[in-house]
């Protein structure tokens, strides 16, 4: 059984189906990524029982706190039952976090800086909200620098879109992103452009 839904993503995984509580959500921000990228592609959802099963699908090494990443055009996740008592957002946030990858990946002229890439992913999904306001505070600002290994990665790359999205606007942020060459000089992405901003 194939999934029907006006998203063009697809999935023929009935259990996966079975985990999904908010279409709406998932229908509205996806509609919305694939307008502000004018991105169109099919894409599937490959639903996996553990992250060592994922892991042998991709044949590379995934740490063991991944819980769904993209393949080509193909989001993979992990049994939403492995995490969704982790405290780690919903399974809707998590397709539209590895969607938003997707779309980056194959819309983008240059290749995404790592803190774009991810904090793009957070601030779409709504991923964002989950962090306890005060961490906020507690941000690196040299987000060029970071990396997965660094603990406040994710929140500092999110709030680092944030602020541009607050100052540009999502529009003219996304529009930038699609014609860029290179982003660590730009006068908007630009390592000390996003530094001050983070600092203001
Ligand atoms: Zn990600």
């Amino acid at each position: 059984m194939l999934w029907r839904n006006n998203l063009n993503i697809l999935t023929d995984n009935l259990i996966f189906i079975n985990q999904l509580q908010n279409f709406d959500v998932l229908n509205e921000s996806i509609l919305y990524i694939r307008f502000l990228f004018g991105f169109r592609s099919k894409v599937w959802i490959k639903w996996f029982d553990s992250v060592e099963e994922l892991q042998r699908y991709v044949g590379v090494p995934i740490p063991s706190w991944v819980i769904g990443t993209i393949y080509g055009k193909d989001i993979l996740i992990v049994n939403y039952e492995r995490w969704k008592h982790k405290n780690i957002g919903t399974l809707e946030e998590l397709i539209i976090h590895e969607f938003s990858h997707i779309v980056l990946h194959s819309k983008l002229r240059s290749s995404c800086p790592l803190w774009l890439d991810e904090g793009l992913a957070v601030y779409l999904s709504g991923q964002i909200n989950n962090f306890a306001l005060d961490a906020f505070n507690h941000v690196k600002t040299d987000v060029y620098n970071l990396n997965y290994d660094d603990e406040v990665f994710y929140i500092s790359s999110a709030k680092a879109v944030k602020k541009l999205v607050d100052s540009f606007g999502v529009n003219s942020i996304i529009d930038r992103m699609l014609i860029l060459e290179s982003f660590e000089n730009d006068a908007i992405f630009g390592r000390q452009q996003v530094k001050a901003l983070l600092e203001r």
